[in-house]
């Protein structure tokens, strides 16, 4: 047996079964200890998928435009690698609302979803020595694919007393001459802060600077419900070259869709002159392509999705918000530095001294799942060891019953006094 085994010549390949422990994986780990005899319905706040709650269902016109894209029989072909025009070209109208110059559709490049178009970006940018700066905490797919590339990732602290700003002196302290990005997601995930207009000026300044790119991660493009205006990096495109990542997943809660984009925003032609363009048009040459039919259907998707449902969702998500706050600054064990203003998260500390019998943010979070069938994302997941990330995208009457149970958690293992 042993001499024939020796023959093979074969083994997986050692980046991508990295001890790191992944979003998916913890909460598979965590659904798993659930204790099946409880009756209590399972609370999932972990993941940002809320497309399963009625409330939070996808305007129907969109879904006939996905019919309709189906029915006509026109979209069974491939499509072009990087898209088909008229979807690019919607969606650069969609994004050209607001800024100082215009995008046009060739800037604008479809992608499986923005996952796809961080596969890129890391790809495109990885070359022996180079590296990129990335935010902690962050969202860790950036971790998996730098490490898969090889591309050396530096992280810099998001600043907690500071609303979750980027440490822009961390950064360039960090970066060197080999330095090609830094990545800023924008509304913030895990966070939920929403960057202000001159902060991001501060960030375009400080990439200028530095001569690198910034690739802004606007998968929760305009969801922002708080007091700070949600602002496109790439209204910053003529101080520093700007990748943008944005899908339909969020903002139109179609994760399954699997329809995303990946725009350049460069009036000074640097990413051209580099090269970068034709690296990601390469990179598309040989990848997969989103289904054409909803590549089809996108013009009308963008249209016909009238801002009363956005507005539906974004009071949803203010409540949500508001709910999780307000029920978290009941808890002594837990401790909210900020409110979230944006996207469908919030990090929440843990105060382990207060706790019996809790030895850090796993622990927490796996006798949550067993005693009160309550998932929340341990803070480690996403780079902060004894943080934890909570979504309140949620149905606010079960975000209420799992927030309720978790003060039954905290309460019950609080250190007597
Ligand atoms: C969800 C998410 C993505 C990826 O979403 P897609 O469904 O692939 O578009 C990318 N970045 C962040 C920060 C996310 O939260």
């Amino acid at each position: 047996m042993e001499l024939e085994a020796k023959k093979w010549g074969f083994q997986g390949k050692q980046e991508l079964n990295a001890p790191t422990i992944t979003v998916r994986g913890a909460l598979k780990l965590l659904t798993a200890n659930i204790n099946k005899d409880n009756s209590s319905p399972v609370v999932p706040l972990g993941l940002s998928d809320p497309s399963n709650f009625p409330s939070f269902r996808i305007t129907p016109a969109a879904e006939d435009a996905v019919v309709d894209a189906v029915r006509s029989g026109k979209h069974n072909c491939y499509a072009p690698t990087v898209g088909i025009l008229p979807a690019r070209r919607a969606i650069a109208d969609y994004l050209n609302r607001d800024i100082p110059y215009k995008l046009c559709p060739d800037d604008v490049y479809l992608t499986v979803g923005s996952k796809q178009g961080i596969e890129i970006v890391t790809s495109v940018l990885s070359r022996p020595g180079a590296n990129i700066l990335l935010p902690r905490p962050g969202f860790p797919y950036y971790e998996h694919w730098c490490a898969y590339n090889n591309l050396e990732m530096r992280h810099y602290d998001l600043l907690r007393e500071n609303g979750w700003e980027v440490d822009l002196d961390a950064v360039e302290t960090l970066a060197n001459a080999n330095t090609v990005a830094m990545v800023i997601i924008n509304p913030g995930n895990p966070c939920g802060n929403v960057f202000s207009y001159e902060h991001l000026n501060k960030v375009a300044e400080t990439a200028r600077k530095l001569g690198i790119l910034i690739i802004s991660d606007e998968a929760y493009d305009s969801i922002a419900f708080g007091s700070t205006r949600y602002v496109p990096m790439r209204v910053f495109g003529s101080t520093v070259p700007v990748l943008t990542l944005g899908s339909l997943s969020k903002r139109w809660i179609v994760p399954g869709w699997r329809l995303g984009w990946l725009v350049t925003s460069d009036p000074n032609g640097i990413l051209q002159n580099s090269g970068v363009i034709d690296s990601i048009i390469g990179y598309l040459n040989i990848s997969s392509d989103p289904a054409t039919f909803i590549q089809a259907a996108i013009p009308q998707i963008l249209e016909n999705t009238k801002e009363e449902f956005f507005s539906k969702i974004m009071c949803l998500l203010r409540e949500g918000a508001d709910i999780c706050y307000n029920r978290i600054e009941e808890m002594p064990c837990l401790t909210c530095p900020n409110k979230p203003e944006g996207s469908m998260f919030v990090m929440v500390k843990l105060n382990l001294s207060m706790l019996e019998d809790i030895n850090d943010d796993i622990d927490f979070c796996l006798k949550l799942a067993k005693e009160e069938s309550v998932i929340i994302l341990p803070g480690r997941a996403v780079g902060m060891k004894n943080w934890l990330r909570i979504t309140f995208a949620v149905e606010s009457r079960l975000l209420r019953d799992g927030l309720e149970r978790v003060k039954a958690f905290c309460q019950r293992h609080a250190k007597k006094q």
